[in-house]
């Protein structure tokens, strides 16, 4: 008899899926060649039996590790009662979930989405109307300021304002209506400001582009800025919010509050595409009946589950766990200067490290990490970027540390 929920394909080995992934998957990804099959908390396992430390955790979102039993059980529970209705009707878990999450975030409401693009998309959206409906801001002329090194998702409206030149050739024409300026400079951002700005959009640190965290103070006097000018300020907390940094929010490090909240990845449980903006009623109510929507924005299931990611998040302790073993993390990752680290840019359970690049690329050392059984991810050049679950054992994390270190010894 057949194992329970055992996939036909069971007979499969890595290679045999690496080459069905390069004849009939689109090559918009290179990843490692490593084809997971299971996982439990921060360990995964391929299928050829291989384990390893998840050092990712899916950009955050993964951020209570994988199959986090609480998320389980809610997420199968709801699947036997009601999987999607459609926004056309209301349906149980919805109201409570966008009450938990505006609590969450101090706001008064909340619209849900799925993916962190879509989530993007409703702030852009929300805020360009706002400007026009409110501030009176002419028709088409609503214009948002944005960073230089900026991630928000690959629609195409957000990668027109990308700076990152393969995310954007050959997709154009561009969406209009976006100023970018250099990441972290207040006053770039003050002399971008016209009467026709809406908005600013920004990551609290900028995950993509290297764990790359603003100067203190950054935050807050933008906040300032924002509120002498009637311009709304835009947090995308995708990857940066839901406990990563330390606390729930990566703004909350500087007490700011922004306009809207933009939030996703950790939001689904590392189960469903869960994402939602959250903002107060003065801004939300520009939203009407039929200016947006999504058939799967805040079905049953994503609701059942992004509510228990509140509930979860509401006792703190994650957040203290993600300060207590990004401490452990830190000091584990500065003792590596010595063999190649040379710069290590951290906050919470989260980390940016740049390497020598004389000694390997940050892909390559990604590859020797993999052989070695901890899975990390690359960005930009000599770059790695670790964001183990929030489940992870002290131990793990001195594992982490020492195959960086031996790989990084082999290599100098
Ligand atoms: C991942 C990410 C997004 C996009 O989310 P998707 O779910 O991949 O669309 C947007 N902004 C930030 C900061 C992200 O990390």
């Amino acid at each position: 008899m057949e194992e329970p929920g055992a996939p036909r394909d069971r007979e499969l080995n890595s290679a045999d899926h690496l080459a069905l992934m390069a004849g009939h998957a689109a090559h918009n990804y290179a990843p490692l060649d490593v084809v997971i099959a299971s996982g439990e908390g921060a360990w995964v396992t391929d299928v050829d039996g291989r384990r390893y430390l998840d050092a990712l955790a899916g950009y955050s979102a993964l951020n209570f590790g994988h199959r986090h039993p609480q998320l389980i059980k809610v997420a199968v529970d709801q699947l036997h009662r009601l999987t999607l209705t459609s926004r056309a009707f209301h349906a149980e878990p919805l109201g409570p979930f966008c009450r938990a999450l505006a609590g969450l975030t101090g706001k008064d409401m909340v619209l849900p989405m799925n993916s962190g693009a879509e989530a993007v998309e409703t702030a852009l959206k929300v805020a360009r109307r706002w400007g026009h409906d409110v501030r009176g801001v002419a028709p088409d002329r609503g214009t948002v300021i944005v960073m230089d090194g900026n991630f928000h998702g690959r629609t195409t409206t957000i990668i027109s304002f990308s700076t990152d030149e393969d995310s954007r050739r050959g997709f154009g024409p561009y969406t209009p209506g976006f100023t970018v300026v250099p990441y972290g400079d207040v006053e770039a951002i003050r002399q971008a400001i016209t009467d026709d700005t809406v908005a600013v959009l920004l990551e609290p640190i900028q995950g993509e582009a290297g764990v790359i965290i603003p100067p203190d103070g950054f935050l807050r006097e933008v906040r300032e800025l924002c509120t002498r000018d009637g311009v709304l300020l835009i947090a995308d907390e995708i990857q940066s919010g839901l406990a990563r940094t330390g606390r729930t929010f990566a703004c909350d490090h500087e007490d700011v509050a922004p306009d809207v909240y933009v939030l996703g990845k950790a939001l689904g449980g590392g189960i469903m595409p869960v994402s939602a903006i959250a903002a107060d009623r003065a801004v939300m109510d520009v939203i009407t009946p039929g200016s947006h929507g999504s058939t799967f924005g805040g079905n049953p299931l994503a609701a059942a589950i992004g509510h228990e990611v509140v509930r979860m998040l509401s006792t703190g302790h994650w957040q203290q766990r993600a300060t207590e073993l990004g401490a452990v993390l830190t000091a584990g990752l500065q003792s590596l200067t010595d063999v190649g680290v040379v710069a290590v840019r951290s906050r919470g359970l989260w980390a940016g490290v740049d390497i020598d690049q004389t000694l390997m690329s940050g892909k390559e050392l990604c590859r020797r990490l993999a052989d070695r059984g901890v899975l990390a991810k690359d960005t930009h050049g000599s770059t790695i970027r670790l964001a183990p679950p929030l489940v992870v054992e002290d131990a793990d994390l001195e594992l982490l540390v020492d195959t960086l270190r031996t790989v990084l010894v082999a290599a100098g």
